[in-house]
């Protein structure tokens, strides 16, 4: 089956088309972040606009590449939510359209699912229950996948995400958005060991996340250092920041491991395009004889082959939203 999928939450416009909910046959991207840079964030008015204008190209552009004609496409799966809802609608839209058309099936996709899905576009031998690690702008969540939309969480963050740590601090080292790249560019040339930035543990065992402690640490640092007119070393604040993010990273996603009994680990969103954070993880997984599962960087962040994968599971289980389907800029995961 040939599923066509299409992400607008935020500030990529993506659509692609997954056979068999494996083999990429095309995945087109065409990201705002040159428009929003200036702003040094997404302006979602001008998100929704862009995907407006964006949409039907890249549609066609994803058939073109893909070497298909409509009559092809077997089901059409589309971001439903979380997101910015005016981008969501845009998505949404052009689904149903597409759908009604060719009369075929409509699939409603959680980002996070997508995000989660991604790892099994290029991994073959995961078996489920499988452990995740979900990394990304607005989420930072350890949680067990049973089945097709069927997870156990085990922790997540109380505060910041991790990416919105990345970027927050990125913005105050000057660097611009998005800042998980610009931060992991120049922490290459830092000291990771030149800031002693706090780790938050939280209470024993549990497996939540805090960031924005260390991020308001750094931000204090950087301050601080300005009134003092001492000089600000940006590639050991980086470097620092960012090892003081994947230790407990690391250290979570491994207790999670130890606490579940799984060995096979799934590091996706955003955040895991991130070269020392997957590098820490393999190198621990050596050690503690685990496997790490983590996409390619491209499909890390937000992309249409994703939805398109997680679209090919929730046909599997069954799965055809009405055309009534709405975006929801909240839409919340159900958990068991
Ligand atoms: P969500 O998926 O939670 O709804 P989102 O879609 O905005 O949020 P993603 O597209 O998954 O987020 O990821 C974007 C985030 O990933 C940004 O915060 C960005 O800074 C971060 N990111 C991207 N590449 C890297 C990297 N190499 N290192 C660290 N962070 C990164
Ligand atoms: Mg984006
Ligand atoms: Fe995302």
């Amino acid at each position: 089956e040939k599923v066509l999928g299409i992400e607008t939450s935020c500030d990529e416009t993506s659509v692609a088309v997954v056979a068999g909910g494996e083999e990429i046959l095309a995945n087109i991207i065409s990201s705002q972040i040159k428009t929003h840079k200036r702003y040094g964030g997404v302006v979602p008015e001008i998100a929704s606009r862009k995907h407006v204008e964006n949409i039907a190209v890249v549609v066609e552009q994803a058939l073109t590449e893909a070497a298909l004609s409509w009559e092809d496409i077997n089901a059409v799966a589309v971001t439903q939510g979380p997101g910015l809802v005016g981008a969501l609608l845009v998505g949404v839209s052009t689904a149903k359209a597409i759908a009604y058309s060719l009369k075929k099936p409509l699939l409603g996709i959680h980002h996070l699912m997508g995000h989660i899905y991604a790892v099994f576009l290029e991994n073959k031998g995961i078996k489920l229950p499988l452990l995740c690690l979900v990394v990304s702008g607005g989420h930072t969540s350890l949680l067990v996948l049973e089945g097709y939309g069927r997870m156990r969480l085990l922790g997540q963050t109380r505060d910041d995400a991790a990416g919105e740590a990345f970027d927050k601090v990125a913005r105050a080292l000057g660097l611009s958005y998005p800042g998980g790249p610009e931060i992991e560019r120049i922490a290459r040339e830092g000291n990771a060991g030149a800031i002693q930035f706090p780790r938050a543990w939280l209470e024993g065992g549990s497996l939540d996340f805090s960031f924005s402690g260390l991020k308001s640490a750094v931000l204090n640092y950087i301050n601080r250092a300005g009134q003092k007119g001492e000089e600000v070393i940006q590639e050991d604040v980086a470097a620092s920041f960012q090892q003081a993010v994947i230790d407990v990273l690391v250290g979570k996603a491994f207790a999670a491991l130890k606490d579940t009994g799984l060995n096979q680990l799934a590091v996706v969103g955003g955040v895991a395009a991130n070269g020392s954070l997957t590098s820490a993880l393999r190198k621990r997984a050596v050690v503690e004889g685990a496997e790490i599962f983590n996409p390619s960087p491209i499909l890390c962040t937000d992309n249409g082959a994703m939805i398109a994968c997680a679209g090919y599971h929730a046909l599997k289980g069954g799965q055809d939203a009405g055309l009534d389907l709405n975006a929801v800029p909240n839409l919340p995961l159900n958990y068991l």
